[in-house]
């Protein structure tokens, strides 16, 4: 079954956010100032226990959805993710991954592929500590991330790098980014900065186009588009000339991909988005813990997917904006 929105888009994709609490605070996610301790996190009583999420998973597999990605806030502060991974391995979806900070990956990696992870994202965004240390709250050097992506790679995981680029902050880390992961042979893509929730302060300004990566890193290493793994695939591809790997670029701003958006995204108390910038959200936690039935709640995925009209970076283009956004890490981007 396929179900397509107003734009005749499928869903095809679900981001389950398991968490929404972070060892980090990202200025551009979780500022400290805003997340700090007087800020109230979700009770666990309102978080989707690994039984719902595994069932709601399992009703939006049946409604077409073919990948699961696992996020947060940082998914790995979850002690039942081993748990919520391999029973979302042992459903009919084509694939699972993470998106982690990957400070905690080094001694789970292993254990996450045996219960059924097959891709992992690990965001990093610079390779030098104290830019690295700015921009994460002051949370965690580089070290313990680069361990995880070893252990990472060597559990067999396909891993990738994602490294969010903003101006005058990291801008600097971006040829040596890079150069590095080129050399570890894993995909680094750079993330146009996004103006993502209410808090992280976004101005234009802050944002490195797409275009501007791809000549600075160009200028060093040439560069060649080539085609997406599949249709709607997010980022754009680009293979070193010399044959040495290649990268990707996620242009949000730039250049939106919002007429090939397939992805809904469930919350960690189990609200429904069903876009990254959405400001109202559904509520399947009430419907999971009512006395609904399977054929009901997929009846309302169906019916919330079918009156879809979202394309918010479109509108965003054309100087149309929203207030009172749901915050990246309550949804997991
Ligand atoms: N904590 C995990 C992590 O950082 O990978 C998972 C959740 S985090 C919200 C998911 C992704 O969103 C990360 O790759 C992060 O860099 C990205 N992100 C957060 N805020 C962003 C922003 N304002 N613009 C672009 N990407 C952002
Ligand atoms: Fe945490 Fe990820 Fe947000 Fe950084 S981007 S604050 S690691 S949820
Ligand atoms: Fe999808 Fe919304 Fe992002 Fe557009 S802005 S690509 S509709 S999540």
């Amino acid at each position: 079954m396929t179900v397509y929105d107003q734009h005749n888009r499928p869903l095809q994709d679900l981001r389950i956010s398991v968490t929404d609490r972070c060892n980090f605070r990202c200025r551009y996610c979780m500022p400290e100032e805003i997340f700090n301790k007087d800020y109230e996190f979700l009770p666990t009583k309102d978080i989707l226990s690994a039984t719902e999420i595994e069932r709601i998973s399992r009703l939006f597999i049946d409604l077409g959805v073919r990948k699961l990605r696992i996020t947060g806030g940082e998914p790995l502060l979850r002690k039942d993710l081993t748990e919520i991974i391999r029973r979302l391995a042992a459903l009919d979806a084509e694939d699972i991954s993470l998106t982690t900070n990957g400070s905690l990956l080094r001694n789970k990696a292993s254990e996450l592929r045996e219960a059924g992870l097959q891709r992992i994202t690990v965001s990093l965004d610079a390779l030098d500590d104290e830019t690295f240390l700015n921009m994460n709250g002051r949370r965690s050097r580089i070290t313990p991330v680069l361990e995880g992506i070893a252990a990472a790679a060597a559990a067999g995981l396909d891993v990738k790098v994602n490294m969010v680029v903003q101006k005058g902050v990291n801008e600097h880390a971006v040829l040596p980014m890079v150069e590095y992961f080129r050399n570890e042979g894993h995909i680094l893509r750079m993330v146009e900065y996004m103006d993502v929730g209410n808090t992280n302060g976004w101005n234009r300004e802050h944002v490195v186009s797409k275009q501007e990566l791809l000549d600075r890193i160009g200028s060093q290493w040439p560069l060649e588009p080539i085609a997406p793994n599949y249709p709607g695939e997010v980022a754009s591809r680009y293979r070193f000339v010399d044959g040495r790997g290649e990268i990707g670029l996620i242009s949000s701003v730039t250049d939106a991909f919002c007429s090939t958006c397939t992805r809904a995204r469930l919350s960690a108390s189990g609200m429904l988005y069903t876009c990254l910038f959405a400001v109202k959200g559904h509520d399947l936690r009430k419907l999971l813990r009512s006395e609904a039935d399977d054929a009901m709640l997929r009846e309302q995925v169906h019916a919330i997917w079918s009156g879809r009209t979202d394309q918010y970076s479109l509108e965003r283009e054309l100087g149309r904006t929203s207030h009172g956004k749901v915050e990246m890490s309550h949804i997991g981007g």
